[in-house]
């Protein structure tokens, strides 16, 4: 049995359009459009292109976008004053800080500097400490895994009792993955690069999810059959028969476990276009908040 293939781009653009619509709406009544400031420092090419689809993206949904660019060798202080410059705009709703900062600069502390009803990416302490405690709730969650769920959630009826398996343990997917997953009730196993018998856990898996950066690691023959299967991994693979030379593969071996998987997400067109629908949508929320927080 072939399992049934998730197409990311469709969902994300459906929700990309719910967005631009109530943006349209909020409009129509003379509110002022969501704003979104995205601050770059240093000149990662990764982090630049990001950085630009973004803000594309909130533009096609009638969201402002901000952009601020600083050189690499920007001070944690001259971080964080336009970080606090931004928390005091009334137009910029969500501030985003593109990961990673330049060596040399404390990240846990700028993060920390954003208001927390503008951190649309969900990365402030208080933010992630609300997700990892019962009965706390934080104000956003990350882009990446709420994209996750969201897709758990519209394959499968219940998470409750799923025994679900999260490779990888970063700050920014792994462990709010995993988070996310016991709230919604499965009794999740956390697994990293020191985990012993990977394939013997992955196994057990009714809910696997991979944020791990290995090109086609995880195997056909480690998946239980029928297997919910989202793949979070990008990465490059040298690839002579594409004109840039590479192709976009998942941490999973899609071929072969798309043969066993009961539903899979494909890389690309799978998570990537959830993250950017999500912060499109937390950027809609903010601007909802910001009428109460004034
Ligand atoms: P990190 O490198 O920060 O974390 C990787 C995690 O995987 C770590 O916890 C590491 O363990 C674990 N790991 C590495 N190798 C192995 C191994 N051989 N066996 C078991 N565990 C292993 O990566 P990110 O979380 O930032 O990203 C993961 C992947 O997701 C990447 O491919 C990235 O490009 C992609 N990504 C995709 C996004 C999207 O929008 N779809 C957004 C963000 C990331 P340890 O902690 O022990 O080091």
């Amino acid at each position: 049995m072939t399992a049934q293939i998730i197409d990311g781009v469709a969902i994300a653009e459906s929700l990309r359009s719910e967005v631009a619509v109530e943006v349209q709406e909020r409009l129509a009544v003379g509110k002022q459009p969501p704003g979104l400031a995205t601050v770059l420092v240093g000149d990662n090419p990764a982090s630049q292109v990001y950085v630009r689809s973004k803000q594309k993206a909130c533009q096609e949904a009638g969201i402002q976008s901000f952009g601020y660019t600083l050189p690499a060798t920007a001070t944690q202080a001259e971080v964080e004053a336009l970080v606090s410059e931004l928390n005091a705009d009334p137009k910029v709703n969500g501030i985003l800080v593109q990961l990673p900062l330049p060596s040399g600069l404390d990240e846990e502390k700028v993060l920390s500097a954003i208001r927390i009803e503008k951190d649309i990416d969900g990365f402030h302490p208080l933010n992630i400490g609300r997700l990892a405690q019962k009965g706390r709730d934080p104000l956003f969650v990350p882009c990446t895994p709420e994209g996750v769920m969201y897709l758990l959630e519209s394959s499968l009826p219940s998470l409750e009792g799923a025994n679900a398996v999260v490779l990888g343990r970063s700050n920014i997917v792994g462990m709010p993955v995993a988070l996310l997953l016991v709230r919604a009730n499965a009794t999740v196993t956390i697994c990293h690069s020191r985990s012993k018998d990977l394939p013997g856990i992955v196994r057990q898996a009714d809910v696997l999810v991979t944020a791990v950066g290995r090109p086609e690691m995880v195997r056909g023959g480690w998946v239980k059959p029928g297997a919910v299967v989202i793949d979070v991994g990008i990465n490059r693979v040298e690839d002579a028969s594409r004109r840039k030379g590479y192709r976009l593969v998942g941490d999973v071996a899609f071929d072969e476990v798309k043969e066993v998987a009961g539903v899979i997400t494909p890389v690309p067109g799978g998570v990537g276009p959830m993250t950017i629908a999500m912060l499109l949508r937390n950027t809609l929320r903010a601007s909802r908040l910001a009428e109460t927080f004034v």
